[in-house]
């Protein structure tokens, strides 16, 4: 790669998205580094046009077809997806190939059914490229006395995506914001999920689009569970590392809530009947008003005449509003909830206790004779309530949800008819999975799927700078489905534990 000095304004984009740093800037200017792999990536993300590709590759670099960037990788270096290594002028891959024995304690219990459980799982098996090859490692063995084979490929895939899902009721911001890296937009704010919120990152329009770098950059580091900074513009900054508790603007949320406001108080209506004559679960999403409430008057809770500012939903179950107070409602003080309280109702010396639906935050007041409320004290009861509604939530987490599509081109490595290996897919006869970690397939046509990149070991996800994210992926069947759907039988290899196969590239 050359800098043309001239043209060069030193904004320091190659910088930022060389996938392996092999760029610098000296006096405002870009210089390239000797572990350069000539991917291009910098010339994409130079305006004035300053970075030109060198005619005659430097010499000892050997060429990497493994994807359609074509890598010149020179001796003792990587190439741009960090896989591939030249080794005394051979490609090697950095990872070993790895067996299902090697990640089986990081992906769960294992599957009874033969083909549930691949022989190898395609962490460390590299690419073939174009994608009519075989794929890099086709293995036949036994399980259960059952002949299968299992077919692995690490695919570059530009249908991709992470859902991040957040177990928080701290807002994070509106529905449909923009997800940042810095100022760059990889990815969107999408509607909640029970007592989480939910992010979108990447998808094949993002990563296809300007940002796509930093799109593809950020798909990869969550799912190698790796901690990121995101903004989401108009909202919170948030760190997020999969398995971890999230910072939101700085601070850990302890827990996730039990319920919504409503649930919680169904949940806990006896102990909460106990602890005060009425009762406030603050929630952005229902509010609830134990004495107009179901499960309240279940119990055997009187009615209070305190009216609340929410708009009522049923009784005693009331739509609350987003912001920075109890329960991820704009109430920063409880007792602002209470719009009126009717005095033909109510009766002096009643308590009213007002919580949130993770029991963290309570307080209590007392109704005076001249129709005010005081604050009082916690009562004992009111305190165990808390406990018990607190003691009931899970620790807020950041987990998620790795998405591809599957469906396309890599399937030639696999069998000569494609819409076989689809089919087979849909009829449970092949069995896909991701780094040996279970995955859902959603239905209809083509081969989309889910996995949840808590199961896959840590590290195994890559990017190369198509823009793609390049994903572990096993298909395991039954040697005769496979000889059925014209699999590449002569490049199948046999698989003992005792001996397992190496992939060189
Ligand atoms: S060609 Fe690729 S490896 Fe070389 S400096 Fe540009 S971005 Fe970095
Ligand atoms: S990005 Fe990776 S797979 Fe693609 S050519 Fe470069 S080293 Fe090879």
């Amino acid at each position: 790669m050359i800098v043309d000095l001239e043209k060069c304004t030193g904004c320091g984009f190659c910088v930022r998205d060389c996938p392996v740093g092999a760029v610098r800037l000296v006096k405002k200017k870009a210089v390239i580094k000797e572990s350069c792999t000539d991917c291009g990536a910098c010339i994409r993300v130079c305006d004035p046009g300053a970075l030109v590709r060198e005619d005659v590759p430097a010499a000892g670099a050997v060429q990497c077809d493994a994807c359609p960037i074509v890598c010149w990788i020179k001796p003792g270096y990587i190439g741009a997806c960090h896989r591939y290594k030249n080794e005394d002028k051979k490609l090697v891959r950095v990872t070993p190939l790895h067996t299902y024995d090697m990640v089986s304690d990081v992906v769960g219990p294992d599957p009874i059914e033969a083909i549930r459980r691949p022989l190898i799982t395609a962490i460390g098996a590299g690419t073939t490229y174009p994608d009519c090859k075989p794929a890099p490692a086709i293995v036949k063995g036994k399980k259960r006395d059952v002949d299968v084979v299992t077919v692995v490929t690490e695919a570059p895939l530009s249908y991709s995506g992470i859902m991040v899902k957040i177990d928080t009721d701290v807002p994070v911001g509106e529905e449909g914001a923009p997800v940042l890296i810095g100022k760059r937009k990889v990815g969107m704010v999408v509607t909640e999920q029970y007592g989480s919120k939910m992010l979108s990152i990447g998808g094949v329009n993002l990563l296809t689009g300007k940002d796509g770098f930093a799109v593809a950059r950020t798909i990869t580091d969550i799912a190698n569970q790796k901690p990121v900074r995101l903004k989401i513009e108009g909202g919170s900054k948030i760190e997020v590392q999969v398995g971890q508790t999230p910072i939101i603007n700085g601070q850990r949320p302890d827990n996730m809530r039990v319920g919504c406001g409503s649930a919680t108080l169904g949940l806990f209506a006896p102990l909460l009947l106990e602890s005060a004559d009425e009762v406030i679960i603050l929630d952005s999403h229902v509010t609830s008003l134990m004495s107009e409430h179901a499960a309240g008057r279940f119990v055997g809770a009187r009615p209070s005449g305190v009216k609340l500012k929410f708009e009522q939903s049923t009784p005693g179950r009331y739509f609350g509003d987003h912001g920075e107070g109890w329960g991820g409602t704009s109430i920063i003080k409880p007792v602002d909830v209470i719009t009126g309280i009717d005095c033909t109702v109510a009766r002096v010396g009643m308590r009213i206790l007002i919580t949130e639906t993770t029991g963290q935050k309570g307080v209590m007041f007392e109704l005076n004779d001249d129709g005010s409320l005081v604050e009082i004290p916690i009562s004992e009861n009111a305190r165990k309530a808390l406990k018990a509604i607190s003691s009931s939530c899970e620790p807020s987490l950041v987990s998620a949800i790795y998405m591809g599509g599957t469906g396309g081109s890599a399937r030639a490595g696999v069998t000569l008819y494609p819409v076989k290996l689809t089919q087979a897919v849909h009829a449970a006869k092949a069995n896909l999975t991701v780094g040996g970690a279970p995955v859902f397939v959603l239905p209809g046509g083509g081969i989309n799927f889910l996995v949840d990149v808590g199961r896959v070991k840590a590290g195994s996800f890559y990017w190369t700078p198509t823009p793609a994210t390049i994903c572990p992926i096993e298909y395991t069947m039954e040697l005769k489905d496979y000889e059925e759907m014209g699999g590449h039988l002569e490049a199948m290899r046999p698989f003992t534990a005792k001996k397992p196969i190496s992939v060189v590239d």
